[in-house]
Formats: structure tokens, C-alpha cells, sequence
């Protein structure tokens, strides 16, 4: 069986391992294509990328990009794109210079209800400063045994009306998607089940992603129900999407589902590697 995962992380934004452990691993678990997907940097591809082809694994510069839509935060994955694309590289990087404020901001709201220290302990869990995440302050507050494991602290904490939460300037829909197709890339709306939206929401998104050139979903993800599988490969036919399938893997201990163990895409569907140039 042909194994795709086109979704997961490395230390260079929230992951646990480094990029070539991210890679190793991959093809330890028979994935025959991988794209390496962290949140709003691309300084992990080249160094997994060496080590997934080493290992006859091919791969695929990958991206997820934080945006801000319909007053929510949602992710758009970039793939097969130019690594070198002025535009994309400053846009990241526009992104990445909001995160460090943003973190002091949540700092100073759980340090109102009695937990100090917050961003020093995030920031010692992440090995770059510039990609400090929710995911780093979930690690600390296990840490210190405010909660027992990372998903407990995003039913407590960090999310919307929960302490720790602030609301955050990300990019636009249209821009991330522009930087992705400026680069040669495909847009793909990253796990789509995951966002509290209404059905009439998701199709505006959806409509106004297609309008700006986006041509993708992620069908298959590690954070999918069978039901969102479901929904989401009707969507795919309807909308005529590309569909992608990721793990978003973060590490051995927090993720549920390993690098190349989702399953299948269900037929009927256009993989989104039909449309690779690389
Ligand atoms: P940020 O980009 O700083 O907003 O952090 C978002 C990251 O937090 C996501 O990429 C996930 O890795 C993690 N995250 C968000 N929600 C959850 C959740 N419910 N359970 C586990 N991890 C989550
Ligand atoms: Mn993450
Ligand atoms: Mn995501
Ligand atoms: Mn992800």
C-alpha cells in the first residue's frame, strides 16, 4: 500500500522531534511520501528532506500557515512549494514576529489567576524562540502539574473563554493562499473538522478559499472522525478539491495517530499529489 502523510511537525515549530528524527522515523514507518509541515517556518525541510531521500522516502516542502478567519484561527497547509519565494519566506516571517508578544499577552492572563512564570517555562520548551506556540505553554503547565497532559490543558486553558487565551492578529486568508500559489505551491485547508464553524460557515470558507485560488483539503487527518471524513469527502466532490491526508503528527507522546498511520483516502477522490510538479 502506497503511504502518504503530508501533515506533521518538527521541533522547528511544536514538534517534539528534530526534523531528521521526524524523517527517520517516517520511513521507519514504511511512509513513501512526506511533507513536513511546521506552523509558519521552513527551517526544518532541508535537513529532512536529506534524510527522507537517503532513506528512499520522497519528499515534499510543506507549510502551515496560522490565519485568521471568520474571527477563529485556521490553518492553511502549503505544498510542493519554492522554498526560496521572497514572498512566502517574508510572510512567514511577518508571522512569526507577532508570536513572542503574543505569548507575553498570554502570560500575563494566567498570571492573573495565580500560575507565574509562564512564558520562561514555555520558552524553555521551545527550541525556537520566534515559533513559540500554545503548544509550548501546554507543555510547561504539565510540567508544574496544573494538568495532566497536554489535551487536558486545552480543555481548561489556552482556548476561547478559557484562562490563557488572547485574541491575535494572524494573517489573511487571501494572503497565506497568495504566498503558497506565488511560491508554485497548492493551498490545502488543514484538518477542516477541527474548527467550531456552522455548516454555512465552512461553505464560506470553502467558497472564499476556492475564490482565492485554493484547491485542496485535508480529508484525512489525524484529528478526523469517520464523520468528518465523511462530510469532508462529499465537500471535496462537490467543491471538485484536491484531498490530502496527514497525520499532523507532533510526537510519540502527544499525538494519537504515528507519522504514515492514517488510513487510506477513501476512492473516488483526487490525491493532491496528482498535482505535484516536484
Ligand atoms: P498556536 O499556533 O500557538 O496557536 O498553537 C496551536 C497548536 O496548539 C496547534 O498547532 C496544536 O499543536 C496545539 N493544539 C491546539 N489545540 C489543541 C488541542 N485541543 N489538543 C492538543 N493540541 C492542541
Ligand atoms: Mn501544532
Ligand atoms: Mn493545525
Ligand atoms: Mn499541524
Amino acid at each position: 500500500m502506497f503511504i502518504a502523510d503530508l501533515h506533521c511537525h518538527s521541533s522547528a515549530s511544536d514538534g517534539l522531534l528534530a526534523p531528521a528524527e521526524v524523517a527517520a522515523r517516517a520511513a521507519a514507518n514504511g511512509v513513501d511520501m512526506l511533507a513536513l509541515t511546521d506552523h509558519d517556518d521552513l527551517g526544518g525541510l532541508a535537513k529532512a528532506r536529506e534524510v527522507a531521500e537517503r532513506s528512499g522516502v520522497r519528499f515534499i516542502n510543506g507549510v502551515e500557515i496560522s490565519i485568521e478567519w471568520g474571527g477563529l484561527q485556521v490553518h492553511i497547509v502549503g505544498l510542493d512549494f519554492d522554498m526560496g519565494s521572497e514572498a512566502l519566506n517574508a510572510g512567514l516571517a511577518s508571522i512569526r514576529s507577532g508570536r513572542i508578544s503574543r505569548a507575553q499577552r498570554m502570560s500575563a492572563e494566567l498570571e492573573k489567576i495565580g500560575i507565574g512564570g509562564c512564558f520562561e517555562g514555555a520558552m524553555r520548551h521551545s527550541e525556537n524562540p520566534s515559533l513559540i506556540s500554545r503548544s509550548h505553554f501546554a507543555r510547561y503547565l504539565v510540567e508544574i502539574g496544573v494538568s495532566k497532559d497536554v489535551r487536558s490543558v486545552f480543555e481548561s486553558y489556552l482556548v476561547p473563554g478559557k484562562p490563557g487565551y488572547v485574541t491575535h492578529h494572524w494573517a489573511t486568508l487571501s494572503e497565506a493562499v497568495g504566498w503558497i500559489l506565488g511560491a508554485g505551491g497548492i493551498a490545502v485547508v488543514a484538518h477542516p473538522g477541527r474548527y467550531k464553524f456552522s455548516r454555512l460557515e465552512m461553505r464560506n470558507l470553502l467558497d472564499e478559499f476556492a475564490g482565492c485560488g485554493g484547491q485542496a483539503i485535508e480529508v484525512i487527518s489525524g484529528s478526523h472522525s469517520q464523520e468528518n471524513v465523511n462530510q469532508f469527502s462529499r465537500l471535496a466532490r462537490e467543491y471538485r478539491f484536491l484531498a490530502s491526508c496527514g497525520s499532523d503528527f507532533h510526537g510519540p507522546e502527544e499525538s494519537y495517530i504515528d507519522l504514515g498511520g492514517t488510513p487510506a483516502l477513501p476512492s473516488g477522490l483526487t490525491p493532491v499529489w496528482t498535482a505535484f510538479s516536484s
